[in-house]
């Protein structure tokens, strides 16, 4: 059989190696901004068209090439920065392997300017799909241009791959703030279809962030410094009470490379041990400088992944440094969300006044004589006496339901409940009408018989008898559900009212968030929201919808910017349905809220009101019944 294996054309195999380092718009912005920091630029502009699909160009005041080395720029493996293997353990430029341009010239239309100072002309070269097309001499200023048109222009099916434009630009925007944070001492614009979103003079690491993320993150930063022999550790965390939901602004740069690291991710959340609420993330923005031969950042084709020599030392230098900032800008002891909410004085116990404990001795009692006596001492002893209270429990169920209330003696009953013994209840093997329920099991006679007796228990079910039996709604999931049916409503026919704010609340956001909220702006007015004229950095919000507070606005709309992180829907339908289930998820009462027996009342009452009672907007089962039979079955065990 003859030879069969055949060396690539040099175009196949840049188009294969393109595949690594362009997978978006965004890939070619990184390239690109990177190449102008390694030149040296002082001055970085970028511009793109339809995020980046159609036109992406950096434009800097750097180096320039000369005319042999703008030729040799596109091929493959050439590059300035490196000249043997060694030099990879001292690198102090972003790029190094020398392909990017190579790749980019693969796949799309480009044209590139270039003059070294000292040189009269420079040269302008245009490139279409590894083909050189052009080469002159021209008049240009010092530094460099390039422009990328077309993306995937010869590979369709790359093309077609792309996200919406929100994503993309989303993408776009992520890697300019990497580079623009990372080199606050160079001047950086950014134009996107004609307008500017960013326009930063050169400044310190504080001024930048700031420019970048908005102008209230001013006041949320805390300093951290801190310099060993093996790093230097300098930066800004946000005080724990401005933590978000989202893990959108959280940036570590080592050498001035943005990298992500899940290991001292770690390390800063250790910092913060305590000071958060659940889930919520603190932004951070933290500069390390570590000698370049302890690291290595050749691991990953994209670079963003690094490896060090000594992980655990940073570890503990990061961790120590952070906590010693938060404690010395006093926001360590203030808060402590760690604390056991269990041991709160209950609601309806605030404000009254501690009664000074007395013994009451029944002179009557007489352990051998009728119930009374019993009930007697089962009111009085609700505190401890749990054996007594479960002897009167014991004497008849619906007797004892009617006598005692709802209250937190009542709820005391039964601490000593584990949750575990609540899920083998429901995981036990009889079976529960779940799929069955339908609203027949809700006939008014049985929702009034609902409304009369509501039980909640771990402050996460809502227990109600009902003829059958009795009905389990977990009150979470049941407030989900009646809160998206009522935004559903309000935005899709109803005109929803607005209450109007005293003082309209000014909301600090990132240009890239200000950009998602414009473009929902019309869907939030249908629930609600009044907006003002947005400014640059903020919106002006003078009206609210009538079931939210105001001191909600902004986790509902943080809530929702996280939500939307990966782009607005497309359709209207869908954006109202996002936007829906989002304030449904950020308003409803949440697992560990006490609710009184009128607000229970009402949630059940609410969800059996709603169009579709059994799930929850997110598809989790609301509620649960169990019939009367299957409690005797378990009794009978
Ligand atoms: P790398 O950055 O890994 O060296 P690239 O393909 O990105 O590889 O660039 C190849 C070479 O082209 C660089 O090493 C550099 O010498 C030159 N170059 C690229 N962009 C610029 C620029 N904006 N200004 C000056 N030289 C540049
Ligand atoms: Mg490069």
């Amino acid at each position: 059989m003859s030879s069969i294996i055949q060396l690539l054309p040099d175009h196949v195999a840049n188009q294969i190696a393109a595949g690594e380092v362009v997978q978006r718009p965004a890939s070619v912005v990184k390239e690109l901004l990177e190449n102008a920091v390694d030149a040296n630029a002082t001055d970085i502009k970028l511009i793109i068209k339809d995020a980046g699909k159609s036109l992406v160009q950096v434009i800097d005041n750097g180096k320039g090439m000369s005319v042999t080395d703008a030729r040799l720029c596109f091929e493959r493996h050439a590059t300035s920065k490196i000249r043997q293997a060694e030099d990879l353990f001292s690198l102090a430029t972003k790029g190094f392997r020398g392909e990017a341009l190579a790749s980019i010239a693969a796949i799309a239309h480009m044209e590139m300017k270039t003059k070294q100072d000292q040189d009269e002309l420079g040269t302008h070269i245009v490139i279409e799909g590894s083909k050189f097309v052009s080469q002159e001499v021209a008049v240009l200023p010092k530094g460099t241009s390039f422009a990328v048109k077309n993306l995937f222009f010869n590979i369709p099916a790359r093309r077609n791959f792309l996200k919406s434009d929100t994503v993309e630009f989303r993408h776009v925007m992520d890697e300019f703030q990497r580079v623009a944070l990372a080199h606050p001492n160079i001047h950086f614009t950014f134009y996107h279809n004609g307008s500017e979103m960013y326009n930063l003079p050169a400044a310190g690491y504080r001024q930048r962030i700031v420019g970048i993320m908005s102008g209230k993150t001013n006041e949320k930063l805390v300093p951290v410094n801190e310099d060993t022999e093996i790093i230097n550790v300098q930066g800004f965390v946000c005080k724990p009470e401005f933590a978000k939901k989202s893990r959108g602004e959280q940036f570590f740069f080592v050498n001035d490379r943005f990298i992500k690291s899940g290991y001292l991710h770690h390390a800063v959340m250790a910092a913060y041990d305590g000071l958060l609420k659940d889930g919520s993330q603190p932004s951070y923005f933290l500069y390390l400088q570590v000698p370049p031969n302890t690291i290595d950042i050749n691991i990953h084709p994209t670079k963003t992944e690094i490896k060090f020599d000594d992980e655990s030392a940073l570890y503990a230098i990061l961790r120590a440094s952070i906590k010693h900032s938060l404690g010395q800008f006093n926001v360590a002891p203030v808060l402590d969300f760690d604390r056991d909410s269990n041991l709160d004085t209950p609601y309806h116990y605030k404000d009254v006044e501690a009664e000074t404990p007395t013994i009451q001795v029944d002179g009557s009692f007489n352990p051998f004589t009728d119930d009374k006596t019993n009930q007697h001492y089962s009111k009085s002893g609700s505190g401890s006496g749990s054996g007594s209270g479960f002897s009167s429990g014991s004497n008849s169920y619906s007797g004892y339901s009617k006598r005692v209330e709802p209250t937190a003696s009542w709820e005391s009953l039964y601490v000593g409940l584990d949750l575990d013994n609540v899920e083998s209840v429901e995981s036990s093997p009889f079976t529960f009408e779940n799929e069955e329920v339908t609203s027949s099991l809700f006939n008014d006679d049985e929702v009034e018989q609902a409304s009369q007796k509501t039980y909640q228990i771990h402050k996460k079910y809502i227990v109600s008898p009902i003829k059958s039996g009795m009905v389990i709604v977990d009150q979470q999931r049941a407030h989900q559900r009646i809160l998206y049916e009522q935004f559903l409503l309000n935005m899709t026919v109803n005109q929803a009212s607005s209450q109007q704010l005293l003082f309209p609340l000014d909301l600090f956001y990132s240009s890239g968030e200000m950009e998602l909220i414009e473009e929902l702006k019309p869907s939030l007015e249908t629930t609600g929201f009044v907006f003002e004229e947005a400014k640059k950095d903020h919106i002006v919000i003078s009206g609210i919808p009538v079931n939210i507070t105001e001191s909600e606005v902004s986790i509902v709309i943080d809530q929702l910017l996280s939500d939307l992180q990966d782009g607005i829907p497309a359709s209207s339908y869908s954006q109202n349905d996002t936007i829906a289930k989002s304030m449904a998820k950020s308003l409803a009462v949440k697992t560990g809220s006490y609710l009184t027996e009128k607000e229970q009342d009402n949630l059940v009452n609410g969800l059996f009101a709603c169009k579709d009672p059994n799930i929850s907007p997110f598809q989790k089962p609301t509620f649960i019944t169990m019939r009367v039979e299957d409690i005797d079955k378990k009794f009978a065990l």
